[in-house]
């Protein structure tokens, strides 16, 4: 036995992993996240864990691990099971901007773990992998499959050869809830409470193109034909500030309520008041209750002196579980009216949101956590409106899939400006302090 602590080990692995290039861009070549699961794969069969790396493209490994559940057969078939769910590629990131190298896992005097990955989310996969080798060791035997599952390609998932691709191919996989990243940040309200965010479940999207159609002219004469541009510039206020009018969507309900405390019925004065606690956080509250209109990308003449027929906005529209296309048409077409010519073009199929409930077993067991820590705070549950593996366990299995790992010593502020973004880095204590979230987590779900 070394002597080496818990502590230096989560921190060791998690600078291994960040050492690691496995830097995801549409490029040939990239990825690499082989590098990580073999890493992966060694340390945890070190421990007696069953692992193996699960490749589409050679290079491009995915990580599937398994504690088997003990109390309905070899498998755990029957009992609810739980899996650690984590991504290996990291985004591409230019080594001129950073304080530390990118790649070199520097840990400085104050204790910050500098690279590439140190948010996003190396630092959970340490965690949860180190997770899994301190049960294993202390011989823990869950009641049901205890997964591990790091995988390739979340960042871009232009090959297909991570979550999407395992999922189909290992139809094993289903656990009944997963942890995964989107969230465990911490806010601090102007009331002095802590509010301590998980992520439920992501916003869908289905991008809408708004023609404005009109009749070519001669740019010499502007009132000969009928100008497509000036037509769009009158339709494009009409989408407005893009914001849906406020209504009691779930999963916006769930977050006033842990925020104030009661269900308020009036929901103009509690985004009001969930804006006075938090700058910011009523606008987001408001943009989860319906679906969001923001335009984005414009085309026109390609000639200067070519007044066009036709021209184009594209609506990058985000969506709330349980809307359907339909019904994000008759919104544009309410908003748009009917006095202007105009056509809705659909570049791209719906990609539906995903949720799981706002109180489950992972909730109930990260507020007993945060409780048995004396440091209880307010739990806020979340949508994100971007992307995450968790909707892909959703989807094939209806995994009830959250993101979550604590953070308590890295503000918010740091986390938010390395996030994609060069000076990337965590603090190791929250490294300790997720590993133990993680072993806690599967006690309390499968113990
Ligand atoms: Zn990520």
């Amino acid at each position: 036995m070394s002597d080496e602590s818990v502590h230096d080990e989560v921190i060791r692995v998690a600078r291994d992993l960040i050492r690691l290039d496995t830097t995801n861009a549409r490029e040939p070549g990239l990825g690499n996240e082989t590098r990580c699961a073999e890493y992966l794969v060694d340390y945890l069969t070190g421990f007696g864990i069953e692992a193996e790396v699960v490749a589409r493209t050679p290079h491009r490994g995915n990580v599937v691990a398994r504690i088997p559940g003990v109390s309905t057969g070899s498998a755990g078939q029957g009992a609810e099971s739980l899996a650690f769910v984590g991504h290996t590629d990291v985004v591409p990131c230019d080594p001129r901007d950073w304080t530390h190298p990118p790649f070199e896992g520097v840990v400085d005097d104050d204790g910050w773990l500098w690279g590439r990955g140190a948010v996003d989310m190396k630092n959970e996969v340490a965690a949860r992998a180190v997770a899994m080798a301190e049960l294993a060791r202390n011989g823990f035997r869950p009641r049901g499959d205890l997964w591990f599952v790091a995988v390739a390609d979340e960042e871009d998932g232009f090959e297909d050869v991570g979550m999407r691709w395992l999922l189909e191919e290992r139809t094993d996989i289903r656990p009944t809830h997963s942890v995964n990243e989107g969230g465990g940040e911490r806010l601090t309200l102007t009331d002095g409470r802590q509010m301590i965010c998980y992520s439920v479940g992501e916003k869908g999207t289905l991008p809408v193109q708004v023609v404005a159609v009109g009749e070519a002219g001669h740019a010499s004469v502007p009132t000969l034909g009928r100008n497509a541009v000036p037509l769009l510039a009158r339709l494009i206020p009409r989408l407005g500030n893009g914001l849906p009018e406020p209504s009691a969507a779930p999963e916006a309900m769930a977050m006033l309520k842990a925020l104030l405390g009661r269900d308020e019925a009036d929901l103009a004065r509690a985004l009001a008041e969930a804006e006075a606690l938090y700058e910011g956080l009523g606008e987001t509250i408001r943009a989860l209750m319906g679906s969001t209109f923001a335009p984005t990308m414009l085309w026109g003449s390609n000639k200067r002196n070519v007044m066009p027929a036709r021209a184009t906005v594209e609506v990058d529209c985000r969506v709330n579980p349980g809307t359907t296309p339909t019904d994000v048409e008759a919104r544009v077409r309410s908003l748009l009216g009917s006095d202007l010519p105009y056509e809705l073009e659909w570049p791209e199929p719906m990609v539906p949101a995903t949720s799981s409930p706002v109180d489950g077993v992972v909730p109930t067991a990260i507020a007993a956590f945060l409780e048995a820590e004396g440091d209880p705070g307010v739990m806020l549950p979340t949508l994100c409106t971007g992307f995450t593996d968790s909707n892909y366990l959703r989807a094939a299995g209806g995994t009830h899939a959250y993101g979550f790992s604590p953070f308590r010593t890295t503000p918010n502020d740091v986390l938010e400006a390395g996030y994609h973004n060069a000076n990337e880095r965590v603090h190791v204590d929250d490294l300790l302090l997720s590993m133990r979230f993680h072993v806690d987590l599967a006690r309390r779900v499968l113990g």
